[in-house]
């Protein structure tokens, strides 16, 4: 297929090299020029525009940081709906809310356009390897169309139903994962300040109903190293549970603990660390309370 692709980072970088690998004729687009070299290198075209890559395309990708660049990226005057082919869909993978998606997928309709939105789920390492979790939402007819994209990129997909309803998925997903996250780094973080060791708060809680993939699978890799490259970074945490907590609010109600999660990541946007990964939550602590939380050393947070 004819495939176009706009948001080359972390995520959509890998993405779109494993759409190339799948076959598919690649146009790319992004506003950092060495973004676009990594595709073009391994045999993407660039346009120069969203609107270029919308002509030479039956399919484009988006995989953006917030709402409002997917706006602007697809329905903006020099955007993809300005150039795409008839008939065409756009597939959105941002985590973003479903009002503005649905906003968006209701304007390409009135222009005789389609959209799926298939936010994912888990990590860049997964991104690399094509084995995203896929939330998708739409029409079946565009959903069929588009699957042999969608199958370079991830390999369990779910229906969540109309458009929108994947961004729906993806929100009440990231939530939970975020609010854990925070919840996990105060924990330990008071375990350290406590007098215990990392490596027996985690024997423990390991058999208990405190165990979650926090503690056994993201946190080993980057915060209990002290690494918080990017990743997933903060300021993108801090999007996910803001726009949840905003949804929460116009669906009537406060999630409390989101809300806290949701202060501890602008926290850390105030102290710099917007582009650092969400590892760095666990480091701000370490440093406010002059403790390290590291596997091994058996030196209670030291
Ligand atoms: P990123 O910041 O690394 O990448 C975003 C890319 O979009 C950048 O290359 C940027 O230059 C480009 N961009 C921004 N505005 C643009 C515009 N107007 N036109 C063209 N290009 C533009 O972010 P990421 O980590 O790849 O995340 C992308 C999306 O995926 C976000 O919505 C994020 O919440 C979601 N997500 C991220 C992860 C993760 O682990 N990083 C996991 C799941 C979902």
């Amino acid at each position: 297929m004819k495939v176009g692709f706009i948001g080359l980072g972390v995520m959509g970088g890998p993405m779109a090299l494993n759409i190339l690998k799948g076959g598919h004729e690649l146009t790319v687009f992004d506003l950092d020029p060495k973004a676009v070299e990594r595709l073009t290198k391994a045999g993407a075209k660039a346009a120069k525009s969203p609107r270029e890559v919308g002509a030479a395309s039956e399919v484009v990708v988006t995989m953006l940081p917030e709402p409002h660049h997917v706006e602007q990226v697809v329905l903006g005057p020099d955007g993809v709906a300005a150039g795409l082919q008839p008939n065409g869909v756009v597939i959105d993978m941002s985590t973003i809310d479903p009002q503005t998606s649905q906003k968006v997928g209701a304007e390409l309709k009135k222009r005789g356009f389609h959209m799926v939105d298939s936010p994912v789920g888990k990590t860049s390492e997964h991104a690399e390897t094509g084995t995203l979790t896929l939330m998708v939402g739409g029409e079946p007819d565009a959903i069929r169309r588009v699957k042999p994209v969608l199958d370079c990129m991830g390999n369990e997909t779910y229906l969540c139903g109309g458009q929108g309803m994947g961004h729906a998925m993806k929100m009440t997903n990231n939530v939970l994962a975020t609010t854990i996250m925070a919840a996990t780094v105060d924990a330990l973080a008071l375990g350290a300040k406590s007098g215990l060791t990392l490596d027996l708060m985690l024997d423990v809680m390991k058999t208990t109903m405190a165990w979650s993939s926090q503690l056994g699978v993201a946190m080993p890799k980057k915060a209990f190293k002290g690494d918080d490259s990017p990743g997933f970074m903060v300021k993108l945490a801090c999007k996910d549970v803001r726009l949840a907590n905003e949804a929460a609010k116009a669906l009537g109600f406060q999630p409390l603990t989101a809300l806290g999660a949701q202060k501890t990541l602008e926290q850390a946007m105030e102290k710099g660390f917007a582009d650092r990964d969400t590892a760095a939550l666990m480091l701000i602590r370490e440093k406010e309370l002059g403790i390290k939380v590291r596997p091994g050393d058996g030196k209670p947070g030291a």
